[in-house]
């Protein structure tokens, strides 16, 4: 028999509002220490590139809870009354975390006022009025795709073919990623995993120049790929953009020629394509920051090409001497290197 068991019908109402009492804190304590942690950038050093990725990975929030605490966190730091009003009782966590991005733009109060006592779906709804939509945002989802009951579905210009859609939003590159930025962009989603015949459904608004460029390269491919199908073309262009963008960054091209050296002294910044293109093997395109407890942050996004000795101070590209960081974490090395005050006012892009 449980200890509550035994309780009168009055006691577990009364325990149970004591306890949303107690809850209320700690919803307000740890937004206070997650502004702390975030205005500090202390996650860096726990091998997270961003706030958000210390929240999910190291303190085990699902990515909508990460999301909410830090939106709630940044603007309770900017906003203490939005914090006094999620203790009080007056607005929920979520009702706080959806009024949190448009504090920027005005006060606080008429804000909470529209949100003190209100369902989420009633402050989303009282949001969308004041500030409506133009378009939808640009995403990237899932597809669950029936097996061969009917053909292969084809994108359209104007509309794609409905298909099944699972309601799992994945990672959407095109939408601003959580960082250090003031603002609380959209929470990250984990990255898609592709398993065996899993598709995307890729929707984003063009404008009309680029929906004219589309429709010339339908017509130009029309050789190569006859039916026109959008989604056949946007393929073709990312493969060749990818190819050309790793070519830039990393030095890959369809027949590499064998490391010539593993270092080279140089009065130049820039380094051998060779070079990098072992680094970016080696390191298998992450950044390679490991915390002190061993962790390594392994981010893929913005990453860059970091000298442990500075290059500054040894003029030299050696594979031994450069590994992959992501902005994030080359910053911070650089910080720890030179100090942040030196950084701001040289403000490097790489090494
Ligand atoms: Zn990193």
């Amino acid at each position: 028999m449980s200890s509550l068991e035994g309780l009168s019908n009055d006691q577990p109402l009364i325990d149970t509002r004591k306890l949303v009492r107690r809850e209320r804190g700690f919803e307000v304590e740890l937004p206070r220490h997650l502004a702390e942690v975030d205005s500090r950038r202390l996650y860096l050093g726990r091998a997270c590139p961003s706030m958000f990725d210390y929240c999910v990975k190291v303190l085990g929030f699902s990515e909508c809870v990460a999301y909410k605490r830090i939106a709630v966190a940044r603007a309770g730091r900017r906003f203490p009354g939005l914090l006094d009003a999620v203790q009080q009782g007056e607005v929920h966590l979520t009702g706080a975390s959806l009024i949190a991005p448009h504090l920027a733009d005005g006060e606080l109060e008429p804000w909470l006022a529209m949100a003190r006592g209100a369902t989420a779906r009633e402050i989303k709804q009282r949001i969308a009025e004041q500030k409506p939509r133009e378009a939808g945002p640009n995403f990237v989802r899932k597809l669950v795709v029936k097996p061969p009951a009917t053909p292969a579905s084809q994108s359209r210009v104007v509309r794609s073919k409905a298909e099944t859609e699972t309601a799992v939003p994945l990672q959407v590159k095109t939408n601003p990623r959580p960082t250090n930025d003031s603002a609380p962009a959209a929470a990250r989603a984990p990255h898609p995993e592709p398993l065996g015949e899993s598709r995307y459904s890729v929707r984003f608004v063009a404008d009309a120049d680029v929906h004219a460029q589309l429709e010339e390269l339908r017509d130009l491919l029309r050789h190569t790929i006859p039916d026109g199908d959008v989604g056949k073309i946007l393929a073709k262009a990312i493969t060749e953009l990818l190819e050309r963008v790793k070519k830039q960054k990393v030095g890959s091209c369809a027949r590499p020629r064998a490391p010539r050296a593993s270092s080279t002294k140089t009065p130049s910044r820039h380094i051998p394509a060779e070079i990098r293109r072992t680094i970016w093997e080696r390191d298998a395109g992450r950044c390679a920051y490991v915390s002190r407890d061993g962790t390594r942050c392994g981010e893929t996004g913005r990453i860059e090409f970091h000298h442990q000795v500075p290059w500054a101070r040894c003029h030299e590209h050696a594979v031994d001497n450069i590994a992959l960081r992501c902005r994030a974490h080359n910053h911070y090395e650089a910080e720890l290197a030179f100090g942040a005050e030196k950084m701001n006012q040289w403000r490097p892009g790489s090494g």
